[in-house]
């Protein structure tokens, strides 16, 4: 039987604000803090009771039983006005997240907001200030090794450098306007990790670091992020910050194996890893190779870019799931291990083909300098011979120049 609190928790749960999570805005939640006064999702009443019952209270709505002081208290607080308490300041930049996002960004907002009230007090706000330096742990590139590096981030130099031994020289230095950062902590095997996804002389090259504290990576990459967007509001002086913030790092759209075929009819299906990069598509050997073995751009539907499926045709041969990614200069034969996997390819590379090219979407990541019309890129620092690339279209080409002037 429903009680008399039960009743008035359901009631309270339709309110709007109350009707999806207080912390990643996943709908029907059906648990509560109630000294904090929110309706949050099971995932984050988790996180909300590893911060310990000194900072938040977890009560399920249906489940547990309530007092009345309890039920009057999420009454008199409630989502939206939680909302405007603890999230008072979050700067642009920080990345919100929302449902299915990686555990170490839910779990670091979640601390964030109610254990170090960071958004209450922006003083706490250390990765905002466009410099960091720290040490983190970052996978060899020829070996799989992780070794101790010193990482400093300077906005004003536009670099990411990391040192081997801390007053030498840098071992590398990255473009900050160049580089993408994502979180992939299942291909990483480390909860608290990052990929950087960068240019390095014309050459897509990837970066793996993790961090055994958490919130040191989640501070890594908001700064990261901060930085960014600082670069792009002077560089767009004129463009909204809802528009520049779609330019910021994003996750992989998608990753995992799929079969490929070379260009002759006899070439054998291979399996890759790929990945998609906002519109590169990149496969690899191995899911952390330091260096894509090729790149396909993926530019806009009306510029000749297409994906269909088909069993047979431009010399690809039969295989479980296939699919043909078709660009200008070259019908790419891949092939999923799954219909499904097959369908989540198909929607992703669907979506891109799809959405408007932005200047951004069109830098000069994908060539030289200088040579917008090259299309054979040599692998400096990889031996397995010359990388191919999808020659762009001319529209792209011009959107390069465009961004080469404005973001660089
Ligand atoms: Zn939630």
């Amino acid at each position: 039987m429903v009680d008399h609190n039960e009743r008035l928790l359901l009631e309270l749960l339709k309110k709007s604000g109350n009707n999806v999570c207080a912390d990643c805005g996943a709908e029907d939640p059906d648990w509560a803090s109630y000294n904090l006064g929110i309706f949050i999702c099971m995932r984050c009443a988790s996180i909300h009771r590893s911060m310990g019952a000194h900072i938040s209270k977890v009560k399920h709505l249906k489940l547990d039983r309530w007092e009345d002081s309890q039920v009057q208290r999420m009454k008199e607080v409630g989502n939206s006005q939680a909302k405007a308490k603890y999230e008072y300041r979050v700067p642009p930049c920080y990345r919100r997240p929302v449902r299915n996002d990686p555990q170490v960004l839910i779990e670091q907002w979640i601390r964030a907001k109610y254990e170090r009230e960071e958004f209450c007090h922006p003083e706490r706000q250390s990765y905002v200030s466009g410099t960091m330096e720290g040490f983190l742990m970052k996978r060899g590139k020829e070996d799989s090794r992780y070794q101790l590096r010193k990482f400093i981030l300077n906005e004003t130099d536009d670099t990411l450098k990391y040192h081997v031994k801390e007053h030498k020289e840098p071992k590398g230095i990255l473009k900050l306007s160049e580089l993408n950062v994502a979180f992939a902590p299942q291909k990483i095997g480390h909860m608290n990790s990052m990929q950087l996804t960068f240019l390095k002389d014309g050459t897509t090259r990837h970066i793996y670091v993790y961090h055994e504290d958490p919130e040191v990576i989640n501070c890594w990459y908001m700064a990261i992020r901060c930085a960014k967007l600082h670069q792009l509001q002077v560089a767009f002086p004129a463009a909204s910050e809802s528009e520049l913030l779609l330019r910021l790092p994003k996750d992989f759209a998608r990753e995992g194996w799929l079969w490929k075929t070379g260009p002759r009819a006899s070439d054998a299906h291979r399996r890759r890893w790929f990945t998609l990069d906002n519109r590169k598509l990149m496969y690899h050997d191995e899911p952390l190779d330091a260096y894509p073995k090729g790149e396909i751009y993926l530019g806009h539907e009306s510029n000749g870019y297409l994906i269909k499926v088909s069993n047979t045709g431009n010399g690809c041969k039969e295989a479980r799931f296939p699919f043909h990614v078709v660009t200008p200069e070259r019908t790419y034969c891949l092939a999923a291990m799954t219909h499904e996997d097959r369908a989540g390819w198909l929607a992703v590379i669907q979506q891109t083909l799809k959405r408007p090219l932005t200047p951004q979407d069109s830098t000069s990541k994908y060539l030289p300098r200088g040579d917008p019309g090259a299309d054979v890129l040599p692998r400096r620092h990889d031996a397995r011979g010359p990388r191919r690339l999808a020659r762009r279209h001319t529209a792209d080409a011009q959107a390069t120049a465009h961004t080469a002037r404005l973001y660089q």
